[in-house]
């Protein structure tokens, strides 16, 4: 996908998934643009990457919808960036729950509102890929809130695909399984738990990033004009196992 001239918005550019994806981009030709929270990254990203970097806290509604709107305007737009808090069901909090929609779910919505609104407004075409999770096909013990914030993104990406591809923009989602970042240290750092799930993929290990990156740009490229509201697993088979 030779990506020269265009413009690419990516929330969580900083780290882990959405990082490699950017690097992917940059070296394919492409502007990006990254929504991020940290300023070490933001710097980084402007100095490694030659990104424009805005920082933002994508729980913050009115703020993530500043940071949209000054994003624009972009060709293309993938929502990465997502958070994780492990909690038993039983002791999920309403904040946790309440965070972890916001910046999974909400962050995602705002986002693409306003670069969907910008295209129609300018007659152009475009293509959405939103990073959701095999967890939002299955229920991962100490992952509820995740889980649903996940199902909800779905729910987004499914209805974004019915009514925005009619106005030419398509919108996918893509469901990694366990990806070797900060993230899935987080969640995956207890090694009895780490070898279940690793048993379960018959292609014998955990992505890696570059693996998630190459599949967000098949989904954003012309290549795939004809997927629209898929649910793209990159778990190596995880889901069939
Ligand atoms: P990382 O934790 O490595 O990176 C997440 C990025 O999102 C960071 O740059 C982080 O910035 C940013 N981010 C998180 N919260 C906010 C916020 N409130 N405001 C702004 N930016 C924020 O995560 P991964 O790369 O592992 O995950 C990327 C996506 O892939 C997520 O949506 C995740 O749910 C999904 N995923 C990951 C899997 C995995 O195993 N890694 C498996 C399945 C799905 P900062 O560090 O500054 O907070």
């Amino acid at each position: 996908m030779n990506l020269n001239g265009k413009t690419v918005i990516v929330t969580g550019a900083g780290k882990g998934i959405g990082r490699a994806t950017a690097q992917l981009l940059v070296e394919r030709g492409a502007q990006v643009v990254a929504l991020t929270r940290s300023a070490a990254d933001v710097e980084s990203l402007q100095q490694e990457l030659g990104c424009r970097a805005i920082q933002v806290d994508l729980a913050d509604a009115k703020a993530t919808r500043e940071a949209a709107i000054a994003a624009l305007p972009a060709d293309f737009l993938i929502n990465c960036a997502g958070t994780t808090e492990l909690q038993p069901f039983l002791e999920t909090t309403v904040e946790a729950f309440d965070h972890l929609y916001a910046v999974n779910t909400r962050a995602p919505m705002i986002v693409a509102q306003e670069y969907a609104r910008s295209l129609i407004n300018d007659g152009r075409k475009g293509a959405i890929v939103n990073v959701s999770s095999v967890a939002s096909f299955v229920g991962i013990p100490d992952h509820a809130a995740y889980c649903a914030s996940k199902g909800g993104l779905d729910g987004l990406t499914r209805v974004m695909a019915r009514e925005l591809a009619p106005l030419g923009i398509r919108a996918n989602g893509v469901h990694p399984t366990v990806t070797l970042t900060p993230m899935a240290v987080k969640a995956w750092s207890d090694p009895e738990k780490a070898a279940g799930m690793l048993n379960r993929i018959p292609v014998g290990r955990f992505a890696e990033s570059s693996d998630i990156a190459e599949v967000i740009l098949f989904l954003l490229s012309d290549e795939a004009a004809m997927v629209n509201g898929v649910s793209m697993p990159v778990d190596g088979g995880y889901m069939i196992a």
